[in-house]
């Protein structure tokens, strides 16, 4: 199989190393050992810290070692360390991302937060907890539900994927329809910025205007203006109540149709997630016969237990006007099937030829069922297999490409595909990333969407926050 590095590679030269045509000095882990302790360096780097989830579409980056700091002041220090002596630095959480964003581009060190895991406090009868940016995001939900509440992100990789993770990509979910996506419950982050200073913006507050929003521009800014050391999140209590219902439709017109009448009633469901035909085909349900239907909606009605229960006819009767049928899944055993076979849709639909490249395009409501429909068009046109599925609330596709890894000339028909679906997205009034950011897969194609003066303020922020770009290099801005 064909290996694709994932760009501008280091290359080792002897004893140095090459980073755009500069050779620099080689790493002295010794210096690092006695930042972190010898337990807190691996070199040479484990493979598993060079991939993402872009490892199926085969990209994979280089670095000369992998640092696991404890603490904020020993992040502090090798973000100095690293400042002193040129020394590129990736952020690496849980590596689930979708967008390369924390695969090594230009050498240097991978700098995970495994190690920071702990949670600094929780305070239930306040609806707030301060974790550490390692802390997994599966357990900050469980310890919410434990205590009543819940913390609302729901990333389908969440026994992996960490908070400094979720906030460095602002990670959405099912339940962002009604709850909004990660930054919408930070209210304060802890962060070293280069060259090697902590700093603390918002706190355990539920109100704060005063200063430029430095938080909301360190949420979603993947790695390349600081890194994520801990925040402070907020809880809601947890509803008493959430029960989905699945919609079978005939095709993405009487689906999307359907999809617009929920909005447009006023019911508000948690979740309002589509399948379409290609996608319903690679994971067809064990619990529902879907043969015939060409499309899926499921709606998760929440509240308390009469709330939830009511809500729920109201979409059973929605969706009953124009559906082949409708699934309301009864007792907590089948709707906890119905949500785990959602959480494996990725990679049945991987399971069909071993990869796919799939991008996460966003665009207002009523567009979606276009998007839907040429994302199709355009995997044939490029002789490829296509689906999509996501958060059709929030007009958020996964349009996947199938590919088969070990033939490049799929691989590169796949890049050609997902060319047309950013041009798509721009068309359709829509943004290249309702999700998983830019990282390195999308480079190049923000300017699809965003004038060069919005450009330039861009890149003025980076300069701003990294003058020497040696945070997280090749990624977001491009
Ligand atoms: C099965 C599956 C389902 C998914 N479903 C969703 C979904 O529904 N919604 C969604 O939004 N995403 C989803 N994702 C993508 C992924 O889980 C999210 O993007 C998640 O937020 C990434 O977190 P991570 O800890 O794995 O980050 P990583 O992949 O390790 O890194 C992602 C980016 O964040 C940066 N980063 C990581 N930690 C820090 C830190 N502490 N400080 C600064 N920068 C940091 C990295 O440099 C990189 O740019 C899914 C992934 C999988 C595999």
């Amino acid at each position: 199989m064909e290996e694709r590095d994932a760009g501008p590679l280091i290359r080792r030269a002897g004893t140095g190393r090459r980073r755009r045509g500069f050779i620099l000095r080689p790493i002295r882990t010794e210096e690092l050992i006695s930042i972190v302790g010898p337990g807190g360096v691996l070199d040479p780097p484990p493979a598993q810290y060079l991939v993402d989830q872009t490892e199926s579409r085969s990209v994979r980056g280089r670095a000369d070692a992998v640092v696991l700091p404890a603490s904020t002041a020993e992040v502090a220090a090798v973000l100095a360390w690293c400042y002193e002596r040129d020394v590129p630095l990736t952020p690496r959480g849980g590596g689930t991302g979708y967008a390369g964003g924390c695969v090594p581009v230009e050498g240097g060190i991978v700098l995970a937060l495994d190690r920071m895991d702990r949670v600094r406090s929780f305070d239930p009868p306040l609806w707030r907890i301060e974790v550490e940016a390692g802390v997994t995001t599966a357990e900050v939900r469980r310890r919410a539900r434990e205590n009543g509440l819940q913390f609302p992100p729901d990333p389908g990789a969440g026994e992996q994927s960490q908070i400094g993770g979720n906030i460095a990509t602002n990670a959405g979910g099912p339940h962002a329809f009604k709850y909004g996506v990660t930054g919408a419950w930070v209210t304060g982050l802890e962060a070293v910025v280069p060259p090697g200073e902590v700093v603390r913006v918002g706190g355990a507050l539920r109100k704060d205007v005063a200063g430029y929003d430095l938080r909301s521009l360190l949420i979603g800014s993947e790695g390349t203006l600081g890194i994520v050391t801990a925040a402070w999140l907020r809880l809601v209590p947890a509803p008493e109540a959430a029960l989905p219902v699945v919609g079978l439709f005939a095709g993405p017109a009487d689906g999307c149709a359907a999809i617009e009448d929920v909005v447009a009633s006023g019911l508000q469901p948690a979740t309002l997630e589509y399948l379409d035909e290609g996608t319903l085909r690679a994971a067809a349900p064990p619990f529902l016969d879907v043969s015939g239907a060409g499309f899926a909606v499921i709606a998760e009605a929440d509240g308390s237990a009469a709330e939830a229960v009511a809500l729920r006819r109201e979409l059973e009767d929605l969706f009953a006007a124009s559906a082949l049928g409708v699934h309301a899944p009864a007792g907590p055993g089948a709707i906890a099937e119905l949500w785990r076979w959602r959480e494996g849709i990725t990679f049945a639909v991987i399971g069909r030829r071993g990869g796919k490249v799939s991008e996460d395009i966003v665009v207002p409501l009523d567009r979606l069922r276009e998007a839907v429909e040429e994302t199709v068009a355009i995997g044939r046109a490029h002789g490829l297999d296509a689906c999509s599925w996501g958060h059709a609330g929030d007009g958020n596709l996964h349009s996947s490409f199938l590919v088969d890894r070990s033939e490049p000339a799929q691989l590169d028909a796949a890049a050609a595909a997902a060319e047309d679906l950013f041009a798509l997205a721009a068309r359709l009034g829509g943004s290249i990333s309702g999700e998983h950011g830019v990282g390195l897969v999308k480079d190049g194609q923000l300017r699809r969407v965003w004038p060069p003066a919005a450009l330039e303020l861009h890149a003025g922020v980076k300069r701003l926050f990294d003058p020497k770009n040696l945070l997280n290099p090749g990624k977001k801005l491009g």
